[in-house]
């Protein structure tokens, strides 16, 4: 996976016991920052107020992705910090992938919209790849934050999850074409 060569270490503020929970999800956001990429980064490996922190961060610019928090260490990515009854915590059973973008009702109001950079399209299917793998996580359980809690977030906005699946999907073929059957994802 050459892209995580690029792959630097920042501790994080917040990593937690998961109690015992199984990781079986991958959840995917995009950052919505108001500030660089610098900023961004440096928000979600500090204490803040909101308690938010990720396990990996993927720059828009190339060479950019962090390791934050250790897969093993729950982190608060994905909760359900507002109690609303029919939102779920995921942050016991998930691994949380932030990729920076500017907030997109900034984006939008300069006449842009949201995206990503190719970097960040390449890298993400690189790392969930090597996350699924190790871990043997489905290929159907790499999530949107917006799709697990639509009321209060709607991120990654803006991402092309076809293109994302047809990378995933394509380098898990030439991976299993490769290397033997084992290195397949699971569906
Ligand atoms: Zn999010």
């Amino acid at each position: 996976m050459p892209n995580l060569l690029f792959m630097k270490q920042k501790a994080g503020a917040f990593g937690l016991s998961r109690g015992g929970t199984i990781v079986d999800e991958i959840v995917l956001h995009g950052t919505e920052s108001l500030g660089t990429e610098t900023q961004s980064l440096d928000y979600l490996s500090s204490a803040n107020k909101d308690n938010h922190s990720t396990h990996y961060w993927i720059g828009r610019t190339q060479g950019l992705l962090y390791s934050i928090t250790p897969e093993e260490k729950l982190t608060y990515h994905a909760g359900n910090p507002k109690k609303h009854p029919t939102v779920k915590d995921h942050n016991p059973r998930s691994i949380g992938i932030e990729m920076y973008q500017i907030d997109p009702a900034k984006a939008r109001k300069a006449g842009g919209k949201p995206d990503f950079s190719d970097w960040q399209y390449d890298t993400v299917v690189q790392l969930v790849y090597d996350i699924c793998y190790r871990r043997k996580i489905k290929r159907s359980m790499v999530v949107a934050h917006g799709a697990i809690n639509p009321i209060d977030r709607a991120d990654p906005q803006g991402f092309d999850w076809d293109r994302f699946k047809e990378g995933l999907y394509f380098l898990s073929f030439r991976m299993g074409a490769a290397m033997g059957a084992d290195y397949f994802l699971l569906d």
